[in-house]
């Protein structure tokens, strides 16, 4: 990809941009993906992300109370506090030029199947939306540490999704409607092995059959460009 075509980054007062997030954050919230207040959700931003803050409500958070942490892990004066899992967002910036937004769940069947740190191999062809042929589950470590952060962007690789063990999930994207949509992908993914394991053993999908989805999905949902 050309990377002198992306836009420019955006700024940490940039106030629709934290209105998105505000907007994710409440969508996860009233669709299940966050059970009580877990779960949060940032995007880059110019010389570091922004994020949602740590103990409010997702229905109370405005634009002001989002908040801008500096890629040296340095959050502006006089803001409220980030989410206390800002660490691993931070590091999967560094690590991942191509992601753009990020949107961490405890969603109940990904969680689940983080509990018993479980992969999910590849028993369904669209495991490769998460940019590979299974979703890793990172090992344990606690919360909002700098040893979670390493094992997240160790299992992460360079795919867009992985489980977090004992935990929940993380969804990576170009945007924060993609990161979303990913997240509940990871989600639904997640219940269809749960119960397919219920029912028997799956049959997974061949390395080569697995290498076909993925480079159908490379153009899956890209129209042809219009000859006018
Ligand atoms: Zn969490």
């Amino acid at each position: 990809m050309n990377k002198s075509a992306k836009p420019p980054r955006r700024s940490a007062a940039d106030t629709a941009l934290r209105g998105e997030i505000i907007s994710t954050a409440q969508r996860m919230a009233s669709s299940g993906l966050t059970p009580g207040k877990s779960g949060n959700v940032s995007a880059r931003i110019d010389n570091g992300m922004l994020i949602t803050p740590t103990g409010i409500p997702y229905g109370e958070i405005k634009p002001a109370d989002i908040v801008a942490v500096r890629n040296d892990g340095t959050a502006m004066a006089g803001q409220r506090a980030p989410s206390s899992e800002w660490r691993f967002h931070l590091a999967i910036y560094k690590a991942r030029d191509d992601v753009e937004a990020i949107v961490h769940t405890h969603s109940l069947n990904a969680t689940a199947l983080a509990c018993i740190h479980r992969t999910i191999p590849a028993f369904h062809y669209m495991v490769a939306v998460a940019g590979g042929d299974r979703i890793t589950c990172a090992p344990y470590a606690t919360y909002g540490t700098e040893a979670l952060a390493k094992n997240v962007v160790r299992a992460l690789g360079d795919r867009r999704a992985c489980l977090i063990a004992n935990h929940g999930a993380i969804a990576v994207g170009e945007t924060l409607r993609k990161a979303y949509d990913l997240a509940w992908e990871v989600e639904t993914l997640s219940a269809q092995y749960a119960r397919a394991r219920q029912l028997g053993r799956p049959r997974l999908l061949s390395a080569r059959e697995m290498n076909q989805v993925l480079e159908k999905f490379k153009t899956y949902g890209k129209q042809p460009p219009v000859k006018l």
